[in-house]
């Protein structure tokens, strides 16, 4: 961007008064040349930044924008919530109805917690796991994000080794790893934390294969610990009961947030029946965990999912952009891979370690039209129809021609 764009000006403010300009992954300075920072306004599948350029987006708030921004059926549910009551003395109505549809909808489930953010969901996840059992060890897939607090956080600034004490690790996809990592718990394993796939940053996605989900599940039933599904990123786009009924397994507590309330704040953890007594006994709560709107938006974002079929939706229009990225590439003669499931995919450029590939890539595509991301798994919405596709393979195709120019 140009020194006197909107977005520029706002990062230059930001510099001084937000330590980094911006916390988290969501920092622009990730990423590529050109990116925005800043937002202006979203419809549908569509984003418009600070200085009115218009994208199709392919991050969908990075996960949460299941529908497409502003689906009616949806803010229409959380407006009239809004209108009676949201931040009460205690929960509205919709609170029953939401655990109702939830326990009908996840077939695990036979209850359900609420908070905010994914994080709220992994870490009481954790703690019922070890109030169930009584034990301390958690088994956690190294590389795995599970959210941005002591046990789990990316960076170890301001974490200490008693945070991390009981968290012992395993490789995604590694049944003889998982083993190893349970004898070394010993009598004292409370669970095992696993990803829907394996969606590490920077990296070839992986879907879990289907001896590596069974060895988890085994091995939580015979040292009774609890197999513990962190849904947060993958929740709702693959399957509507729970990633992992695609390979049919079924965990003992789940951890749901992102895509749940299509953007609207809300987290979820659901339970099996032999973990209700742990979730009555730990102490969970949030100043907002009872907001009435969110929930409202939760109700009807899950209602309109089962009626658009989303999985299948979101598969069909990932299958047409990986389809058309692959015949794209070809035409330019650039050797590239795609991984993950069609409806959270990947596309990385063969011997491009540092990324400069890619960059060039999704910078060209941005310019052209298209909000590709160079390293984390993308997000499809139902939004996206076959043209908004055919749309963006075209902002594609400048991107590769772009990277055909580099070499
Ligand atoms: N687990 C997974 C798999 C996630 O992708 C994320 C968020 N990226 C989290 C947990 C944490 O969620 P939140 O950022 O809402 O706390």
């Amino acid at each position: 961007g140009q020194t006197n764009s909107q977005d520029q000006m706002l990062r230059a403010r930001a510099q001084s008064v937000i330590p980094g300009g911006l916390w988290g992954h969501l920092n622009a300075a990730n990423l590529p040349p050109g990116y925005p920072q800043y937002f202006a306004r979203a419809e549908g599948c569509r984003l418009w930044d600070v200085d009115g350029r218009e994208v199709i987006d392919f991050m969908c708030s990075w996960g949460p924008v299941i529908l497409g921004h502003h689906h009616p059926a949806v803010e229409d549910a959380a407006r009239a919530q809004s209108a009676l009551g949201d931040c009460m003395n205690g929960p509205a109505p919709v609170l029953v109805e939401l655990a109702e549809k939830l326990v009908e909808t996840i077939p695990h489930a036979a209850w359900c917690l609420f908070s905010k953010n994914g994080t709220d969901a992994t870490t009481a996840c954790a703690t019922i796991a070890r109030a169930a059992t009584g034990r301390r060890k958690l088994l956690v897939a190294r590389g795995s994000y599970h959210g941005a607090v002591p046990w789990c956080s990316p960076s170890l600034a301001g974490v200490t080794a008693e945070d991390r004490a009981h968290i012992l690790h395993y490789d995604y996809n590694d049944p003889a790893s998982v083993k190893a990592a349970v004898a070394e718990a010993g009598d004292d394993l409370a669970g095992i934390l696993v990803t829907a796939f394996r969606h590490d940053m920077a990296r070839d996605l992986e879907l879990p294969n289907p001896a590596f989900a069974q060895t988890l599940r085994s091995l939580c039933d015979s040292h009774d610990a609890a197999l513990i599904l962190d849904d947060v990123r993958a929740g709702f786009r693959l399957h509507l009961g729970g990633s992992w009924e695609t390979l049919g397994i079924r965990p003992d507590l789940a951890a749901y947030s992102k895509a749940i309330a299509n953007g609207h704040p809300l987290a979820a953890i659901t339970g099996s029946e032999h973990l209700r007594t742990a979730a009555t006994k730990i102490f969970t709560t949030g100043s907002f965990w009872c907001g009435a709107a969110p929930m409202a938006a939760a109700l009807a974002t899950i209602t309109t999912l089962h009626a658009l079929e989303a999985p299948t939706h979101l598969k069909t229009m990932g299958e047409r952009l990986r389809t058309g990225l692959a015949a794209s590439a070809k035409r330019h003669a650039l050797p590239i891979r795609q991984s993950g499931p069609p409806q959270m995919p990947l596309m990385l450029f063969d011997n491009d370690p540092d990324f400069r590939l890619g960059n060039t890539f999704c910078a060209a595509a941005l310019d052209a039209g298209a909000y590709f991301h160079p390293k984390h798994n993308m997000f499809l919405s139902c939004a996206h129809t076959a043209a908004d596709i055919d749309r963006a393979l075209e902002a594609a195709d400048a991107g590769f021609s772009a990277v055909a120019r580099v070499g």
